[in-house]
């Protein structure tokens, strides 16, 4: 009955934070993300599907389980679903995730070597977010590395902290104050997250090891209590039609060019019209299929690693394949199209948007 059917599309849920991983070379982003989409298939509940294209979905369930007692402390209530975090670190996934005025994704993780502090890509990573209006928390990494360390693997820090050697706790702070200071020097007051109170006044550090896991329970708990509390309103989201961005483009055997999309608000299906961004102007398209990383244990071949899924509900990433994206470039925005009398409206949107990405491209 359609009537139903509407008042359910206009129903709004809170989505999945889009979440990325930023910080200089070394600093360990990819033991990080490895680290957190690992605990989480670990913990993962029948049916969840945790694999998407070009980002894993980390289900808050899995993640509860991790967090433990640190979630007795917060006394807060995680309302939502999970965190759509993106696969590939670093700054250039980042720049491809624009859309006018800001990014799409919602939140950052900055990864600071503990011993090292800022780097000059840390500096880059920051200036990028600032610009981009996007918050983020620091995880300083590597304390498993300071002399005398004990390690209690994937254990939260502030219980890991409390077994450490005196003598051991003053020199995590030592590198703490350093880091603080040179925060300090760019114009933010941060602290370690645990002394923090006003997270929009406070840039929260949150110490953590990426190899042996421990702070890591810290870390999710403090990205969701600010995603929450501060971004509530951008995550709500209505079954309404899709808008995302290309994230990147590929060539596949049997598909042709296809392209990742991120999908950060409403929902797409097999057989939508879509205006998207290409070298040439709009293109006007629609869906073929969408396709989806197919469970390891159903695939076939190493070739047969994709799924059919008739639609995609935000925040995912999703393999689309369309005609028409040879032309397509990667950060380009995506709009579903209800009406055919929309298309003129988002075309021109598009060719606006585009102009900022090769325009960014170029100076790059
Ligand atoms: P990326 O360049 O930022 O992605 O850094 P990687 O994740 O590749 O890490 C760089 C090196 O640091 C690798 O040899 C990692 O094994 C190591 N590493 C990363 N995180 C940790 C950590 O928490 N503790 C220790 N001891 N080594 C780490």
């Amino acid at each position: 009955n359609s009537e139903a059917k509407s008042e359910q599309q206009s129903q709004t849920f809170i989505r999945s934070p889009i979440v990325v991983v930023l910080g200089h070379v070394d600093a360990g982003k990819t033991t990080l993300l490895d680290k957190i989409r690992g605990t989480a298939v670990a913990k993962r509940e029948p049916g969840t599907m945790t694999q998407h294209i070009g980002a894993s979905f980390l289900p808050w369930k899995a993640l509860e389980s991790i967090c433990g007692d640190l979630l007795n402390r917060i006394k807060a209530e995680i309302i939502i679903p999970g965190f759509l975090v993106i696969d590939t670190p670093g700054h250039e996934a980042f720049s491809n995730l624009r859309k006018r005025g800001g990014s799409i994704a919602d939140i950052a993780i900055l990864v600071v070597d503990v011993q090292r502090g800022l780097e000059q890509q840390t500096f880059e990573a920051i200036d990028i977010l600032r610009e981009r209006k996007v918050p983020f928390v620091v995880a300083v990494n590597k304390i498993d590395r300071i002399p005398g360390w004990k390690s209690f693997p994937d254990k939260p820090f502030i219980e890991s902290f409390q077994k450490q050697e005196p003598s051991v706790q003053f020199r995590l702070e030592e590198f703490l104050s350093y880091i603080i200071q040179q925060f300090n020097s760019l114009g933010f007051r941060a602290d370690r997250y645990d002394r923090v109170r006003d997270f929009t006044k406070v840039l929260a550090l949150v110490p953590l090891s990426a190899l042996t896991g421990e702070g890591v329970p810290d870390l999710m708990l403090v990205l969701a209590g600010l995603a929450q509390r501060y971004l509530k309103k951008r995550l709500e989201t209505k079954i309404s039609s899709g808008r995302g961005v290309l994230l990147e483009l590929k060539e596949e055997v049997g598909l042709g060019t296809t392209a990742t999309l991120i999908l950060y608000d409403g929902v797409i299906k097999r057989g939508d019209l879509v205006v998207t961004g290409g070298l040439n102007g709009p293109i006007v398209t629609r869906v073929r299929s969408l396709l989806m990383p197919k469970p390891l244990d159903e695939m076939r071949s190493p070739e047969d690693k994709f799924q059919e899924v008739k639609e995609v509900v935000a925040a995912a990433g999703v393999k689309l394949v369309a005609e028409g994206l040879e032309e397509a470039i990667a950060g380009a925005p995506l709009y579903v199209v209800t009406n055919e009398s929309e298309i003129e409206k988002f075309s021109k949107l598009v060719e606006e948007e585009i102009k900022g990405v090769k325009f960014e491209k170029d100076v790059v």
